[in-house]
């Protein structure tokens, strides 16, 4: 048994970090600022979006995005149950009606058939979540969209530096919201952005995210600003502070070699895994793309031990091992099952990888021998609770 615990995830902070967050700290300036700038615009280049807003958190992205749709009572707005219950929450805080659509058994992502079966009258947008660093068929999802008028928003949570067809998430045309929580693929340890190339759309969260003052308002207190500033409209406080970007410019500059080496940890656990039954490996999307590998996220079959997944992942901890739970579909938690009306057997898929769902090890910091120690806690959990 492994000696020392292996938590699920680690942020990957080096000193460029560090020395950066010092530098903040002692220049003065520690809030919205130039470092900010600097994020901003080295995020907007790495994805290839013309427009990118820095907040606190992908939470409040979605909240802003949400509210510019300027939903009406009743309106509809379809996402997949096997996401964080921000994406959902965030519907609900902006006026909307949260409407589920089964995901594909594979790759967990939601499934563009299942959409384009809840779609009514008041459906006015679509939220497909990239789940675990792998991009949604976006093409689909854009012509059903267009067929119906919608409004379409990427929870890319999950997704910096996917690609899609080529494409970065975060340039398509349509919104994008990104995460730097500490376990996403970067952090500024609590942080989010939104990419897209509608400068109306960009402008509009702008004033929100900060007071509904006009965007250059954190100037006012330096030499070339004014101290006075209107107020367009009542807002948020919703921005991110140069404490935070101080972290983000370097970790983004990490990002492709981070990524890399999630990719080997994957196809590793894709390998070794392969040959175990009672585990389920995640399936790749048919088309061409760059897996982001925020989570790798096995199912375990269940029906085939004398325990359930939390007992399964109970197990794995005493045997040091961690692991994560992304996500327990939404329709299970208790807010969810009492307002949205699932009916039994509505979300098959969802509710299947619910029960099984865990999500292994996975962070640039960890070895291949860490890797092989997940893996053989598995097997012997397996084998010492096989019905
Ligand atoms: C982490 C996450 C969020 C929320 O991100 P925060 O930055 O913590 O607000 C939203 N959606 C998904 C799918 C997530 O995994």
């Amino acid at each position: 048994m492994r000696e020392k615990f292996l938590p699920f995830s680690i942020p990957t902070i080096g000193e460029e970090e560090i020395n950066e967050v010092v530098d903040s700290l002692r220049s003065g300036w520690i809030t919205t600022g130039p470092k900010v700038k600097r994020f901003e615009d080295a995020f907007k280049e790495y994805v290839g979006a013309p427009h990118a807003v820095p907040l606190s958190s992908a939470t409040a992205g979605l909240h802003l995005v949400m509210l510019a749709l300027n939903l009406k009572p009743g309106d509809e707005v379809i996402t997949t149950p096997m996401t964080f219950a921000a994406t959902v929450s965030m519907i609900v805080q902006a006026g909307g009606k949260p409407v589920l659509a089964d995901i594909e058994p594979g790759t967990l992502n939601i499934d563009v058939n299942e959409i384009r079966k809840k779609i009514t009258p008041k459906t006015r947008a679509l939220v497909p979540v990239h789940f675990a660093g792998q991009p949604c068929d976006m093409d689909e999802i854009f012509a059903l969209a267009k067929e119906h008028n919608l409004t379409v928003i990427e929870d890319a949570a999950h997704a910096i530096g996917t690609e899609y067809k080529g494409a970065r998430i975060g340039s398509l045309d349509s919104v994008s919201v990104f995460s730097f929580h500490p376990i996403k693929n970067i952090t500024t340890g609590e942080g989010g952005m939104v990419a897209t190339r509608n400068e109306q759309l960009a402008e509009e969260i702008s004033l929100m995210k900060f007071h509904g003052m006009s965007r250059e308002a954190w100037k006012r207190y330096q030499a070339s600003g004014t101290p006075n500033y209107d107020i367009m409209m009542p807002g948020f406080k919703y921005n991110m502070m140069d404490l935070q970007a101080a972290l983000g410019v370097h970790q983004l500059a990490k990002l492709d070699s981070f990524i890399e080496m999630r990719t080997v940890l994957a196809n590793f656990y894709t390998e070794a895994l392969y040959e175990v039954d009672e585990v389920l490996t995640p399936l790749e999307v048919p088309y061409p793309h760059r897996h982001a590998w925020h989570l790798y996220t096995p199912l375990i079959r269940i029906e085939e031990l004398t325990i359930n997944r939390d007992e399964f992942m109970n197990e794995l901890k005493k045997l040091n091992i961690g692991s994560g739970l992304h996500f327990k579909a939404i329709h299970h938690h208790p807010f969810y099952r009492e307002t949205l009306n699932v009916e039994p057997g509505e979300l098959p898929h969802a509710d299947y990888a619910s029960d099984r769902i865990l999500s292994l090890p996975l962070f640039p910091l960890m070895t291949l021998d860490d890797a092989r120690d997940v893996v053989e806690a598995i097997k012997t959990v397996i084998a010492r609770n096989r019905k």
